[in-house]
């Protein structure tokens, strides 16, 4: 009875592993035997994968890496969960080879994909080390090193960091981007450049995207790759959503004040979905601003719809009831469900421009989007292919029947400014 409390005290009821409380306890033995290594590992997708498939699919997938990382281990080393998705291994005794070594052992057993309800999945980990004595001679200081060393994995994208100080001063400077974001939000220092999109067919430029620019005062230009992450783990995208919405539909309001007429999309992060303010909030900024509806197109990831199906379709169902336009943006990129999509109330499909990129080369693609366009129009959906470069892969995509692309070829996004004197400009047929 005692043994088997102790057991529960210190494992993890769903994957079996040491919990937290028992690598705190080998931690401690190991650091005064000597050296060792300390490995902090979380997975890339998981979320998505809890998000789409739901959390006994993710419990499911959580048991089954635990089990790959418990076959790379040896007798020696601790693996144990932290909670979520996070993981670690102690290696007593280990120095940075072995760690190294290791890592990418790891990584290579997570490679083969799990099945997921029938699915095949694919988790990636990013992997930070950290060494004992070097960085650190106790438990707490090796644990928040490590998972520094994982947000350079992270960021990185080699998967695998061992702790430099330097990555601490990259803590930091975050934690001043983060600042500086909030503050360039309430004082008017991001500015939305526009790209248009075109009909393939006649040539007609059909609307914008409006995509947020942080034309930052020392550091430069940040791309929203940077920003918009940032934002979205820090609780600044509310006001960011709200501020693109409003931004977005004044420009349209002075454009066709002077004649130019265009649709406006603005993209959502999956968090707006998630508020149920949004809808009440899209509508009174309409208002303002006296845009019809349907002028205005709201872009959200296929990832984030399938996520919390339930909640989305709530969200997006009073949104379509406005009279406002729904895209499923970065489409192809996520695991959609067939009869799920079916049923969303979206207008409009954009295929990622991951496929557009070498869609002229690539027979793969080439039938990967024409079955889009066909599942999309099928569904009576508007199709729109973004990342088209040049007039080989705008043609293509023209002869396939896509209806409206967008991408560098006809313009890249721009000033608001540039963008009406682009859009007054007479031209060619794209
Ligand atoms: P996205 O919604 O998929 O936006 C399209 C991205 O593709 C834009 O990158 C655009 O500049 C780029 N692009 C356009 N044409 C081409 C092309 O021909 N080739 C290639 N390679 N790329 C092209 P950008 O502006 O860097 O935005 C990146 C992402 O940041 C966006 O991806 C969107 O997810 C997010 N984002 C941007 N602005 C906002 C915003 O206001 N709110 C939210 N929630 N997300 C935003
Ligand atoms: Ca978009
Ligand atoms: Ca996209």
């Amino acid at each position: 009875m005692e043994e088997a409390l102790r057991h529960q005290a210190t494992h993890d009821a769903l994957t079996g592993l040491p919990n937290r409380a028992l690598l705190d306890e080998r931690l401690g033995m190991a650091l005064a035997a000597g050296p060792l290594a300390l490995l902090l590992l979380d997975l890339d997708r998981f979320k998505d994968v809890n998000d789409t498939f739901g959390h006994p699919r993710g419990d499911e997938l959580l048991a089954e890496v635990a089990a790959r990382l418990r076959g790379v281990a040896r007798e020696a080393d601790t693996v144990a969960r932290l909670g979520g998705d996070e993981f670690a291994v102690l290696l007593p005794g280990g120095v940075e080879a072995d760690a190294r070594t290791a890592a990418r052992a790891i990584r290579a057993a997570l490679e083969a994909t799990i099945a997921v309800a029938g699915q095949p999945v694919q988790v990636g980990a990013s992997i930070g080390v950290a060494l004992a004595p070097v960085h650190g001679d106790d438990g707490a200081t090796l644990l928040r090193r490590a998972d520094v060393a994982m947000y350079a994995a992270k960021r990185a994208q080699s998967g695998i960091a061992v702790y430099e100080p330097a990555q601490d001063q990259h803590s930091l400077e975050r934690l001043a981007l983060v600042a500086e974001l909030r503050h360039a939000l309430a004082r008017g220092g991001l500015v939305l450049h526009y790209q248009p999109k075109a009909d393939l067919a006649g040539g007609q430029i059909r609307g914008v995207e409006a995509l947020a620019r942080w034309p930052h005062p020392e550091r430069g230009p940040i791309p929203p790759d940077q920003f918009i992450p940032l934002a979205e783990a820090t609780g600044l995208m509310a006001p960011l959503t709200e501020w693109a919405l409003e931004a977005a539909l004044r420009q349209n309001r002075a454009w066709a004040d002077g004649g130019l007429v265009l649709d406006t999309a603005v993209n959502l992060s999956r968090w707006s979905l998630h508020d149920p303010a949004l809808p009440a909030l899209a509508a009174a900024l309409l208002r303002r601003h006296g845009v019809p509806p349907e002028r205005l197109c709201l872009e959200i990831t296929e990832g984030a719809a399938m996520a919390d199906a339930e909640l989305t379709a709530e969200v997006l169902g009073r949104l379509a009831a406005l009279g406002v336009r729904l895209a499923l943006d970065d489409f192809g990129t996520g695991y959609s469900s067939l009869a799920y999509l079916a049923r969303l109330p979206v207008h409009e499909l954009k295929i990622d421009r991951g496929f557009a990129r070498a869609l002229t080369a690539s027979a793969t693609d080439q039938t990967i989007v024409a079955s889009t366009i066909g599942l999309g129009h099928g569904l009576g959906l508007n199709v729109v292919t973004e990342g088209a470069e040049d007039a080989q892969t705008w043609e293509l995509l023209r002869r396939m029947g896509c209806d409206v692309a967008q991408g560098y070829y006809l313009s890249c996004p721009l000033p608001a400014d540039e963008l009406e004197r682009w859009a007054r400009r007479p031209r060619a047929v794209a």
